[in-house]
């Protein structure tokens, strides 16, 4: 039972420290006191090395739509590694990959592939500036989008860097980020449709684009109002900047991504995860005007794109085969868990007097410890991973699951696969349900913490 510090698990993680700094090469997977290590994984379930089951909420941070080792995927990828793994040539399984997303997302008639969502959101952002010549993007504070130095500008300020709540500060995620690539970013406070339309009035001729995410995963999946997508989309319009939307997470919202289910229409679209079918990927897709900046055929393409693992096939015709298997049934079925899940959840921490919630929507699920106002980052703050005070809180409850055989993403995130079905989703509140009367916190503590 976690943790056990007899376990090949902590044996492996006290090796790891030797050679890796911090014992890991990501982040997102440690936890205290030490990490599980996986061996194998089936459907809903992951196996770590010491033979303990975990039913698996995490799925690899959402790309695994179908959990793992779906047999289709599987076969699709073995009959293309033993035909070609990666070769310097283009295959037709890119075309393949491109042409089904092309068909199920509104505002994306162009893509290229790259093999992360930081790529991704990169060279969209890239794209922006090359195409409107300017250099500012201007993005959500508190809001992820992968590791590019300006789009990771203010992901976890504190109060004593990131000023006026109107006027958030451009704060490196980074120590050292330098200043000139901070004040190429313009910080926009999540919903505050006044506050933003004045923010970006002020850099109106300076601003190649506006990065947003319609839900924000790290804000327990706070979705974006229609008054504020639909000021983005209006002043983006009006002022010749592009509308580049994040679909690297919540294109798992629907058969049309994010922007079939909230009827947005980006210039450009960030997009990753599922769509490499569990292997790395990522992918800018857009209007074809915009998508021209990325053509060489000239001579030189205004945003230059090469890249050894880009379009490789293997995850082209994992993709292929994954997304195939996202029929409109199928996204109704994990949405349908994620609301089980969230129905679920609620019904348990009113029962035993948490004042915590389970938010989002569809097929991800963010657990919130604490707080009833919680509309922007400024309020959720307290219970990000990058925060320290939320280790604290998030973490008892985290354990406690993971002793009981059910494993989710240690911030409170919560995200479904096909692998699932309504029992799993039972046995999931039942663990829960047990391990609140293990851990007994009082609603007090949450509400002032
Ligand atoms: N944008 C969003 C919204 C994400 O959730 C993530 C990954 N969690 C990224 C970008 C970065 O993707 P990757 O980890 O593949 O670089």
């Amino acid at each position: 039972m976690y943790p056990d510090f007899q376990s090949r698990s902590a044996d492996l993680f006290a090796r790891a420290q030797d050679f890796l700094p911090g014992g890991n090469t990501r982040h997102t997977v440690h936890f205290e006191p030490y990490p599980v290590y996986a061996a194998r994984g089936r459907g809903a379930w992951v196996t770590d090395v010491d033979g303990n089951d975990y039913l698996d909420y995490v799925n690899n941070y959402s790309s695994l739509i179908h959990g793992h080792s779906h047999p289709k995927v599987v076969g699709a990828l073995v009959q293309q590694a033993s035909e070609l793994v990666a070769v310097g040539l283009p295959t037709a399984s890119e075309i393949a990959l491109a042409e089904l997303l092309v068909e199920r997302l509104p505002a994306v008639e162009q893509i290229r592939f790259a093999n992360s969502g930081t790529e991704a959101v990169m060279f969209a952002i890239r794209a922006a500036r090359a195409y409107t010549g300017r250099p500012k993007i201007a993005k959500v504070e508190g809001a992820y989008h992968g590791a590019y130095d300006a789009a990771e500008a203010s992901m976890d300020p504190t109060p004593a860097n990131w000023g006026d709540a109107t006027r958030p500060q451009s704060v490196g995620h980074a120590r050292a980020t330098p200043a000139g690539l901070l004040d190429d970013v313009v910080v926009i406070p999540f919903n505050n449709v006044e506050a933003t339309r004045r923010l970006l009035d002020a850099h109106a001729d300076e601003l190649a684009g506006v990065l947003f995410d319609a839900l924000v995963s790290r804000m327990g999946f706070l979705q974006a109002t229609p008054e504020y997508l639909q000021l983005l989309r209006q002043w983006t319009h009006e002022h010749g900047a592009l509308l580049i939307q994040d679909e690297v997470f919540s294109f798992r919202l629907g058969y049309h991504g994010a922007q079939g289910h909230y009827g947005l229409d980006p210039d450009l679209t960030a997009l990753g995860k599922i769509i490499g079918g569990g292997l790395p990927i990522g992918a800018v897709g857009g209007k074809r005007e915009f998508m021209q900046v990325f053509d060489h055929r000239s001579g030189h393409a205004a945003v230059p794109h090469g890249g050894t693992f880009n379009a490789n096939p293997l995850a082209m015709v994992a993709g292929r085969v994954t997304m195939e298997l996202m029929t409109h049934a199928a996204y109704a079925h994990i949405n349908a868990l994620g609301d089980r899940l969230r129905d679920g959840l609620n019904r348990l921490f009113a029962a035993h007097g948490w004042a915590a919630s389970a938010r989002g929507v569809g097929s991800m699920v963010g657990v919130m410890l604490g707080g009833e106002t919680l509309g922007n980052y400024r309020d959720y703050r307290g219970f990000l991973p990058a925060v320290a005070q939320s280790v604290p809180r998030m973490l008892p409850l985290h354990r406690a699951l993971l002793a009981r055989g059910v494993m989710f993403i240690p911030y409170g995130g919560l995200i479904t696969s096909t692998a699932m079905t309504e029992a799993d989703i039972d046995l999931t509140l039942a663990k829960f349900d047990d391990a609140f009367k293990a851990i007994p916190m009082n609603a007090e503590r949450f509400a002032t913490a």
